[in-house]
Parts: C-alpha cells; structure tokens; sequence
C-alpha cells in the first residue's frame, strides 16, 4: 500500500456516546471534496503497519473539519486502537472518497419523498445530507428511521434535531423515528423488515412507501440491508441502476 495515498491528518476532538461508540473530529485537507453520503478511508498505524478502515463522513460537505461515528468492534484491529485515540493523534486519510451512496444518483422517479433507513453507526452518511440545503429542498417528505439495540446507543439525537432547525428551516415533512428493538416499550421495537412488511412504519410516520415517488436508502448492518431491500421489493420498490428505481444501499461492514 502506498503512503504518498494518503496525507497525515490530526485529531480535534473526540465524544464518547456509550462504552463502544464514539464520534471524532479530524482536520480535513483542502483536496479532500465529497459529497454528502460517501465515505473515507482512514488509516491508523499498528506497529508498523498501516490499517485501513472505511467510515462514512458525518460532517456536510461545506464543512471545515472532518467528522466520524464509530463503533468498537471487540478485538478489531482497527476500532480496538481507535478507541484510545486522543486530541492531536495524527491519522492517514486517503486523498479521495468512494461510495455511491448519494442523492445525486437518483434521476427517476424525480425527488419528492426520501427514506433513509439506518442501524447503528450506518447513521453516518444521512447526517452528512442532512446538513445540505440541497436535500432539505428537493424532498416534501424527509423520513429518518435509526435502529439501535437499547435507548442509550441512540446518539447525535440533539444534532438531529438541530440539523432540521439550521437546515430545514421549519421543513415540515420532516419526521425523526427512532426504532429501539431491545425495548419492548419504546413505541417503535420490531426490526425494519417486520416495521414494512406489517405497515406499522408508514403507519407511523402517515405515509406509503409508493414507486412513483419514494426513495429509500439503506444503511448499516448488511443482513439488515439485506433483509429490508426484500421486504420493500416486495412492496413493488426497485433498486435503483443506472440512476432509475427506488433503493440504494450501503453495507457497513
Ligand atoms: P447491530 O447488531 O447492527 O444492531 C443495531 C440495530 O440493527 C439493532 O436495532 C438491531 O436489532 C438491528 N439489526 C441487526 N440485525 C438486523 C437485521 N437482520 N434486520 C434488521 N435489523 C437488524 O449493532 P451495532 O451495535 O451497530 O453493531 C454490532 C456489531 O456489529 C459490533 O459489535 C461489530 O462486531 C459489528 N460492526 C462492525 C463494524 C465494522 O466496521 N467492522 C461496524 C459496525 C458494527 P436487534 O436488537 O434485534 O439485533
């Protein structure tokens, strides 16, 4: 792997949300463009190996620094170091982005209602659109569903509500709807192919998933993404290619 890839990039600031998620903030190189929904590769030094991982970017595209939300994977090569990283650590990042995870590939149908289906830290990419006018503008309905396990790994909740407030400027088809399936008191528990295939997810945000005018984006654990991308099939929605259909996914890991 060559280095000259990569530029040398520093630490700012670092939140920790439970034991084994955490966000950061790192300097971003003017070379470094996105766009909201793609992701960078960051690296960390092992000893004298370099490890890669990819992260979607929270942060807007307008933004100065560079944010990231990360889980800890037990024994991983890379969360495990990442975890003890501090203000003014350096990592790599690699020059450019990836990933085609963005609101720009969809060209038909035109935008009007937009679903962004995360679990876990598969919130990342949404954030990042949600801090572009441009989505806030071209979507009637803007539904963000956020699957977590128990209510304690429901981060950035305040920033989303901010981000409607900056961003939305009182958009009122905005609708926040948490899932927390290991509480079978939280409203919302079941996972997210059940909340379609039993309605119960358009019912409560009060609007059908329909070909004509929905899409819907995927994001975080890839059986998730699996097993929902049926169940909305099987609602008469289709994966989008070439810029044509409804879905478009991303696995996390
Ligand atoms: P998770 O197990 O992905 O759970 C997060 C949410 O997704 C929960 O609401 C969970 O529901 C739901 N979910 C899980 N499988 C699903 C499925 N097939 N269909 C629908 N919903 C589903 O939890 P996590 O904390 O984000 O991640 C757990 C583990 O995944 C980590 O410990 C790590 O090993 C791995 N991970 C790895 C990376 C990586 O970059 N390598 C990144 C993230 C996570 P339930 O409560 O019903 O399970």
């Amino acid at each position: 792997m060559s280095i000259e890839k990569y530029s040398l990039e520093k630490v700012l600031s670092i939140q920790p949300w439970t034991d084994t998620l955490f966000s950061f903030t790192m300097t971003r190189p003017a070379h470094f463009k996105f766009t909201a929904g793609q992701f960078a590769r960051i690296g960390l030094k092992v000893g004298d190996e370099l490890v890669v991982r990819a992260y979607s970017v929270v942060s807007s595209p307008f933004d100065e620094t560079l944010e990231f939300f990360s889980i800890v994977v037990p024994d991983g090569a890379f969360t495990s170091n990442l975890q003890h990283l501090r203000i003014g650590d350096e990592l790599y990042l690699e020059k450019i982005p990836y990933g085609f995870l963005t609101l720009a590939r969809y060209q038909l149908p035109l935008p009007k209602d937009l679903w962004l289906l995360a679990t876990g830290t598969g919130l990342a990419p949404f954030l990042s659109m949600l801090q572009d006018f441009e989505t806030w503008s071209k979507y009637q309905h803007i539904h963000l569903v956020y699957s977590v396990r128990t209510a304690s790994e429901l981060a950035y909740v305040e920033r989303i509500q901010e981000m409607a407030e900056t961003f939305g400027e009182g958009h009122s088809g905005f609708k926040f709807v948490p899932i927390i399936t290991r509480e079978p008191n939280a409203v919302l528990h079941q996972r997210l192919p059940q909340l379609i295939e039993n309605g119960e997810l358009e019912q409560f945000v009060g609007l059908q998933f329909n070909p004509e005018s929905t899409h819907v984006m995927l994001c975080g654990n890839p059986e998730m993404v699996e097993e929902t991308k049926e169940a909305l099939k099987a609602r008469g929605l289709s994966m989008n290619r070439r810029g044509e259909g409804n879905i478009a996914v991303e696995n996390y890991w």
